[in-house]
């Protein structure tokens, strides 16, 4: 689960890494209230989405006044930032963070990531900041400095002084980035994060090193030991057919394609999206409905897939071990008479009761069409879609 800026840096600086004075705003007239409320001269009014790339988007702007301010905010609120990471469809800018503005000596790019290959956490620094982290490695792969933390031990002053040495901060300040680093060690093990990302850290004209910019991503199976981050998400960033399925229970992934799957098992549900792909079609989602697959958890899954516009075709792939094929297959009826499904359905079913399933699904008298193999349900399901006769298609007994 991805954060906001102003969330991030509260979260950081609880950990004693050093942010500038900034508060949240909902509004323009808000934003410049906030502004005068926290005195200065200059500020910077920042877009609070869950993506980076924001300054060159025009997310970020320098202020002098109020007018500036509201100005810098009309152009904000409502609309839809896009930025190069945040796709072509952009995402819609709610809150504004403003922030006084600080001088800038140095510019230091500063990440925390899960390192697969170590098994540990890894910092990566560069004194290329204000980059991004691709370009840096692109571009000067040279100055990036690695890092990865023994967990038994956590991270050490001297480790860390070693990191502030090869970035060469002087020595007057080397002790303000060790208590940086080990905040956002800290932050991010403690609450566990699997990512922080401060780009731009900054050395200020005056003698302060401080987070500018700040990115943190939580693991989400371990949210619920997090309950203060939990509260952080903010749905109106994330896809929302991904959002309702999480609220549903369901693991939901939105993709591209037109043929929607309901699948039990996240293995299985890989399986399918590749025989779709070697079939010829593509994907429209990865759905796991998990194990106990009752018919009312069928008919939101089908709710669910038939919430995107795109899909032509559903494929209902179902193999069951600990579930019973007769009460998905019942599932799966039930849900064709609760949810309006005006596309081709083709349903495989394989595993305990499997006879039983076919019988009614057969029984049921609608157009379902049916499969032994997931090659053939595959096959199916490209062919039903490309003909798109989805009002006049026959029931086909396997
Ligand atoms: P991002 O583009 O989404 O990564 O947003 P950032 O928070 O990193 O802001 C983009 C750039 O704006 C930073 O790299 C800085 O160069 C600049 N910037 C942000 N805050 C300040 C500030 O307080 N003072 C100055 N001079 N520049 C700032
Ligand atoms: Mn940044």
């Amino acid at each position: 689960m991805d954060i906001h800026e102003y969330q991030a840096k509260e979260v950081l600086s609880n950990f004693g890494v050093e942010i500038p004075a900034g508060a949240l705003a909902y509004s323009p007239e808000q934003a410049a209230y906030r502004a005068r409320e926290m005195g200065g001269e200059k500020w910077i009014v920042k877009a609070q989405i869950h993506a980076g790339g924001r300054g060159k988007a025009g997310g970020v702007k320098l202020c002098a006044d109020d007018q500036e301010i509201q100005a810098a905010c009309e152009a904000m609120f409502g609309r839809k930032l896009v930025t190069h990471q945040t796709g072509p469809e952009g995402k819609g800018i709610y809150r504004v963070y403003v922030e006084a503005a600080v001088p800038i000596d140095r510019e230091i790019y500063l990440g925390f990531v899960l390192d697969r290959t170590s098994q540990r956490i890894m910092i990566v620094a560069s004194a290329e900041g204000g980059m991004e982290i691709e370009d840096i490695s692109a571009e000067k792969p040279d100055s990036i400095v690695r890092s990865t933390v023994e967990p038994a031990v956590g991270l050490r002053d001297f480790q860390a002084r070693e990191i502030a040495f090869k970035l060469g901060i002087e020595p007057g300040l080397t002790q303000s980035m060790v208590r940086t680093l080990q905040g956002c060690y800290r932050a991010f093990r403690d609450l566990d994060a699997t990512m922080v990302e401060i780009n731009p850290l900054v050395i200020t004209g005056d003698n302060r090193v401080l987070a500018l910019d700040a990115k943190m991503t939580f693991d989400g199976n371990a949210l619920f030991r997090h309950p203060q981050i939990s509260e952080l998400r903010d749905k109106s960033q994330e896809d929302p057919r991904e959002s309702r399925a999480a609220d549903r229970g369901l693991s939901y992934v939105g993709l591209d394609g037109n043929i929607g799957c309901i699948v039990n098992g996240a293995g299985l549900a890989m399986a399918t999206m590749d025989t779709i792909k070697l079939a010829g079609g593509e994907p429209a989602n990865f759905l796991d409905i998990g194990g106990g697959a009752t018919p009312e958890r069928v008919a939101k899954a089908f709710r669910l897939v038939m919430s995107d516009k795109n899909v032509q075709a559903v494929l209902v792939n179902i193999f069951a071990g600990i579930n019973r094929c007769d009460w998905v297959a019942e599932g799966v009826v039930q849900a064709l008479k609760e949810v309006q499904v005006d596309v081709p359905v083709i349903v495989r079913l394989a595993g305990t009761n499997v006879e039983e399933g076919q019988k009614i699904l057969a029984k049921s008298g609608l157009p379902i069409i049916r499969a032994t193999t997931l090659m053939e349900a595959a096959e199916r399901s490209v062919s039903a879609w490309k003909s798109d006769n989805s009002l006049n298609l026959k029931v086909i007994s396997s």
